[in-house]
């Protein structure tokens, strides 16, 4: 009932030529049974936003600023997103969290930044090993996520949340299908304390997502598809990976 969502994210990946090859490969592909979307770096969003035009796959970026405009060296503004077409942006991803020190309310105001401007943020959450060793697993990614509805209010259920343990991203260590299930099943309570929208809403997986996982994590109830790395970049990866949506 819920359509499944295929989000790549290029992180600091890409060139001209490659990106052009990957997008060819993905937009040749075509239909698939889900939504499609590439998360890329800002620089190629304009040429992205043209090799894709027309096409029922759709891009966005990896971050945005909290910011409307003003003196932020180095930001981009939702805004400037909206304007070159963007879906979705990634926001709170674990390597902005740990890179950048975003704090859970800075993670929340993007969020809000985005959807301010009609953008769906793609809102990540996550554990670290340490945490889940610890047994603290469901309290950290229910942190992470109430900032978010917190501040989101009455729009909370225009998110796209996912669920990606830090331990699992670019390891090839991928959570079990029942231990990623179970995670996303918290998350779907909280989100059904929060907004009527909850049961529509979709909850990504990602972390070591690859055309030999994807088709068994996808198959949990509460998994509504996958935010994909490494097997993004490659379009036979990516294009197996949407078929098993
Ligand atoms: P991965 O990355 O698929 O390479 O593990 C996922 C992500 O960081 O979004």
């Amino acid at each position: 009932m819920r359509r499944k969502l295929v989000a790549g994210n290029w992180k600091m990946h890409g060139n001209h030529k490659a990106n052009a090859e990957l997008l060819d490969g993905i937009h040749s592909a075509r239909p698939f049974g889900c939504d499609v979307a590439v998360c890329v770096p800002f620089p190629y969003l304009s040429e992205v936003a043209v090799a894709l035009a027309g096409s029922d796959v759709r891009w966005g970026a990896q971050d945005c600023s909290m910011h409307e405009q003003g003196a932020y060296t180095g930001e981009v503004s939702a805004g400037m997103l909206h304007e070159f077409g963007c879906r979705y942006v990634i926001v709170g991803h674990s390597e902005r969290r740990q890179y950048h020190a975003e704090s859970d309310q800075l993670v929340a105001d993007k969020a809000k930044a985005a959807l301010g401007k009609g953008i769906t943020p793609i809102v990540c959450v996550g554990e670290t090993l340490a945490q889940r060793e610890a047994g603290e697993t469901e309290a950290v990614v229910k942190r992470q996520l109430s900032a978010v509805i917190h501040t989101l209010g009455h729009c909370a259920g225009e998110m796209v949340v996912a669920y990606e343990p830090v331990w699992a991203i670019g390891t090839g260590k991928v959570a079990t299908p029942e231990q990623a299930q179970t995670v996303h099943a918290v998350l779907r309570a909280q989100l059904r304390a929060a907004t009527a929208r909850a049961d529509q809403m979709t909850l990504l997986y990602g972390g070591s997502v690859k055309p030999d996982n994807a088709a068994v994590l996808f198959s949990q109830p509460d998994i509504d598809g996958g935010l994909i790395g490494g097997a993004a970049l490659k379009a036979a990866d990516f294009v197996a990976i949407c078929r098993a949506a």
